[in-house]
């Protein structure tokens, strides 16, 4: 296997002036360019903290986490973040939101200024760039969150519960949207939630972790076959009942 994200034997531990909060514990698993991996677990679990962990954003005790051979410290520059809320700017308008990263990284660039234009026309926001976050829907305030975040050119996403404030409906939705934005820009993602439907639609593979201290449980390689899905139709594969009976088993 081709590994591009290896993640090696991580243990994370909080510490408090009165004690000690052990949250992961010898997690480990490797990432192919290009996979899509889902994260799943009780709340409370170390998702989250594993996740910025990932991101370079917080550092493990025990363990590595490399991107191509490379402590992912050195290399956040590869990684986009996006959380549960898409944190638009009101005062901004669509435009000026998806070019902010670029902004404050300096990197307003011909080059990438094009890039955030095309992906905007891409993927249907071209209309409302000139319009303020308050006139769009939720799920269209996500995809402008993803899009910003793209402008960056981030080879790894991370996504954490991107899509649990949003209705039921527009989660389906925008999910999907995700999936193929993601797959057409050739990204390579690890997300956590806690909607199985969402792990099994979205991901080549779905790793189980216990109840905290995080440990990995069960890792569950889904296929429906062929390469690009439609991850709102596969919810209807009777495939899809049983990676998800199979996953919710290991949950309870
Ligand atoms: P999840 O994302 O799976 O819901 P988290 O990674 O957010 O879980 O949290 C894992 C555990 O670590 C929880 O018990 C939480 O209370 C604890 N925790 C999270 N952040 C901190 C922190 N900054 N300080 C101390 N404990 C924390
Ligand atoms: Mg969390």
């Amino acid at each position: 296997m081709n590994t591009f994200l290896s993640v090696d034997n991580i243990q994370m531990i909080y510490q408090t002036p009165t004690e000690e909060t052990e949250a992961v514990r010898n997690v480990s698993f490797a990432v192919e360019k290009g996979q899509f991996i889902s994260l799943v677990g009780p709340s409370g679990c170390g998702k989250s903290t594993l996740l910025s962990a990932i991101a370079g954003l917080t550092k493990q005790q025990r363990g590595t986490i490399t991107l191509e051979g490379t402590d992912v410290m050195q290399c956040r520059d590869k990684i986009g973040y996006m959380f549960q809320t898409d944190n638009l700017l009101p005062w901004r308008s669509i435009y000026k939101n998806v070019v902010l990263g670029l902004e404050i990284q300096k990197k307003l660039t011909k080059e990438n200024l094009e890039y955030a234009d095309t992906l905007l026309q891409r993927y249907d926001l071209w209309q409302f760039r000139d319009s303020y976050p308050n006139r769009l829907s939720g799920g269209m305030r996500q995809r402008v969150a993803l899009i910003r975040t793209l402008a960056l050119k981030p080879e790894l996403l991370l996504l954490d519960e991107a899509f649990s404030a949003l209705d039921y409906q527009t989660r389906v939705k925008v999910s999907g949207d995700v999936y193929e934005i993601l797959r057409k820009e050739n990204k390579t993602l690890v997300m956590v939630t806690h909607d199985i439907p969402e792990a099994v639609t979205m991901s080549d593979r779905v790793i189980v972790l216990s109840k905290r201290p995080a440990v990995v449980q069960k890792t569950v390689d889904i296929d429906f076959g062929g390469g690009m899905r439609n991850p709102a139709a596969v919810r209807t594969d009777p495939r899809f009942q049983l990676y998800f009976n199979h996953i919710w088993k290991e949950l309870t």
